[in-house]
């Protein structure tokens, strides 16, 4: 991926460093390149007990070897393994930094982008870019860099060495690697194909590997492990087909740079033995030839890597450049009025249409209601009404077009979307917990957990500090991915302590209650009423008995709001509210009747 121009400024910012890489891989290469000259002179005094150097002709003794043949080599070795030590840690240095660098840009997006934007890119993809495609480009940038100067010095010196030795025996060496480098080229090209479908493979398999994790309760429940091992096989499959695929484009590769460069040996062999022959070599000079050719194998195998590996990263820099680039849909109106915000909670819609980015449905239709400060609200509606819609555009998830929602008689699209959400606690539908103690899950929203005092109180407020108290570290207890080792019920209330804990002006649960018993959910609704009061608390709800008692109740249907009052205006006035009613009623007789007869 050299000089790929998106991350083009990185070999800028790290310059310096690549500069003295290439100075140390310079003094490695020249050094490299004196050892043939000592084997011609060592090959050459065997033979005639005399060398000739630098135009004199001295005899080939202790001295000589002491001097001329083992003070140099031991410079070439501290050089080259100095030198060697030095280029290692610049350019691969300089590539762990880009690596972090371009990382941490990622994440910083990661944070930006929408929830839509998650909602349409799965988590194994984001996983497979954030492991796969930056190690690509790692791997790219330092040995890029490396592997291009490399080539240019080594390859450029040793051919000047050879052509100076004699140019027709550099001719006949040199034709046939200009034919294999142009073969590697096509072979080059069939890789990076290759590459970008194994790419995709291994993307496909992580996501399934993910998705299986992440539903395998579900998966065990409907004792779908067979079907999904299937599954898996058929991806894994696919995944070995294209990497044998890729191995043996690459064996193939390497054959004919075996086959070729051996050729190689044999014409000089053949050529250099007649011009040993006719006297225009010495043996020695042979020896240095050959040894030069052998140096410059790697510079021509390097020029193929580079091609194969500047494709592969190309591929993997498409993709993170998509990812870096993808727009944030949800952001601040430029120009807003950045200052702190004292909200107390009210919170009005007027005639708000609204649909999905990337969907054609209109989900919600006219939908005018307004929450003074303070008030206690209950949402009701059947299942795809707009409930967590409604919610989440409070809490500016979505755009929405100006002039609709407002918040303390504030526009929304001109309040900062970080200033709206400070005075926001939200608990959404997913309770998700995060893999540390439960202390830091609920004290999430503070920048330590170190004030365990507020931490039990909103414990004790959600109804969960005695189930706190039975683990054995108590409230130091980590919890498992995904808070998988707390029941459903247990999450919901620990979630809602999250939240509770922030003491916000605008508090909304999205269904918390559905998995704890009605005798909980009354302590929870009970303990809400007397904590919150002052506050705006917005209930999501299925049941009539979780919000009758609220201050106000908002009765939506298919994406419209259908009624706004207290329970009992509603069930006077409002003939489908009187109807859930009754048939709740009824269904919560029989569930009581079942009961009993079990
Ligand atoms: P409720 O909370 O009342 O069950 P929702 O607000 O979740 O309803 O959903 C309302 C409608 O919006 C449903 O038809 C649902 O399929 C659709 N919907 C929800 N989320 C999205 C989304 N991210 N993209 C497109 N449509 C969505």
């Amino acid at each position: 991926m050299v000089f790929h121009k998106r991350f083009v400024h990185y070999y800028l910012k790290y310059g310096l460093f690549l500069l003295l890489g290439i100075l140390a891989l310079f003094a490695v290469d020249y050094g490299q390149l004196k050892v043939p000259e000592l084997y011609k002179y060592v090959v050459n005094g065997m033979n005639d007990g005399v060398v000739e150097i630098g135009g004199a002709t001295v005899a080939f003794d202790m001295d000589f070897l002491l001097d001329k043949i083992c003070k140099p080599l031991i410079f070439v070795v501290i050089t080259v393994c100095g030198g060697r030590f030095l280029w290692r840690y610049c350019f691969f240095g300089a590539a762990v930094r880009v690596e972090t660098d371009i990382r941490k840009r990622m994440f910083d997006h990661c944070k930006d982008l929408s929830q839509q934007f998650y909602h349409f890119n799965k988590v194994g993809d984001l996983m497979s870019l954030f492991t796969n495609d930056v190690d690509t480009i790692q791997d790219s940038f330092g040995g890029g860099v490396l592997t291009f100067f490399d080539a240019l010095l080594l390859g450029g010196l040793a051919f000047t060495k050879m052509l100076h030795m004699n140019k027709m025996l550099t001719a006949l060496s040199m034709l046939p690697m200009i034919i294999l480098f142009l073969m590697a080229l096509l072979i080059g090209y069939f890789m990076t194909k290759t590459w970008d479908k194994r790419q995709e493979a291994f993307s496909r398999l992580s996501d399934f590997a993910q998705e299986s994790f992440s539903g395998i309760a579900v998966i065990k429940a409907f004792t779908k492990e067979v079907k999904e091992l299937m599954a898996f096989r058929k991806l894994n499959k696919e995944n070995e087909k294209i990497n044998i695929k890729f191995t043996r484009i690459s064996t193939l590769m390497n054959i004919l740079f075996i086959l070729f460069v051996e050729s190689v040996i044999c014409v000089i062999i053949g050529y250099g033995g007649y011009l040993v022959y006719n006297g225009t070599f010495k043996a020695g000079e042979l020896v240095e030839f050959i040894s030069y050719f052998t140096t410059i194998i790697w510079p021509i195998e390097a020029v193929s890597i580079l091609i194969e590996m500047t494709a592969r990263a190309k591929a993997s820099c498409k993709r993170v450049d998509n990812f870096l680039t993808a727009d944030i849909d949800v952001k601040d109106k430029e120009g807003i009025d950045n200052k702190e915000r004292n909200i107390k909670g009210e919170i009005e819609f007027k005639n708000l249409n609204f649909t999905y980015p990337n969907s054609e449905m209109q989900v919600l239709t006219d939908v005018s209601f307004k929450i003074n400060a303070g008030e206690n609200v209950g949402l009701i509606g059947k299942t795809g009404a707009g409930k967590t819609t409604i919610v989440d555009l409070i809490a500016r998830t979505y755009m929405v077009d100006d002039g609709k929602i407002f918040v303390d008689g504030e526009d929304v699209n001109e309040i900062p979307i970080k200033e709206l959400r400070r005075h926001i606690a939200y608990v959404p539908q997913d309770n998700f917990l995060f893999s540390d103690t439960i202390a830091s899950n609920i004290a999430f929203s503070k920048e330590d957990s170190s004030d365990k005092e507020a931490i039990k109180e909103a414990a004790v407020l959600s109804d969960v500090d005695s189930n706190i108290m039975e683990f054995p570290l108590e409230y130091e207890t980590i919890l498992g991915e995904r808070g998988v080792t707390v029941s459903g019920g247990q999450k919901q209330r620990i979630s809602i302590a999250r939240a509770l804990m922030k003491n916000a002006e605008i508090l909304i649960l999205d269904d918390s209650v559905s998995a704890v018993d009605t005798k909980t959910e009354r302590i929870i609704l009970n303990n809400l009423a007397t904590t919150r009061k002052g506050k705006t608390t917005i209930l999501i709800a299925h049941r009539i008995s979780t919000i009758e008692r609220m201050d106000k109740i908002i009765f939506i249907d298919d994406g419209k709001v259908l009624d706004v009052g207290t329970h009992k205006e509603l069930i006077e006035r409002n003939k489908d509210y009187a109807e859930m009613v009754k048939s709740q009623m009824l269904e919560d007789k029989e569930a009581k009747e079942e009961e009993k007869d079990a």
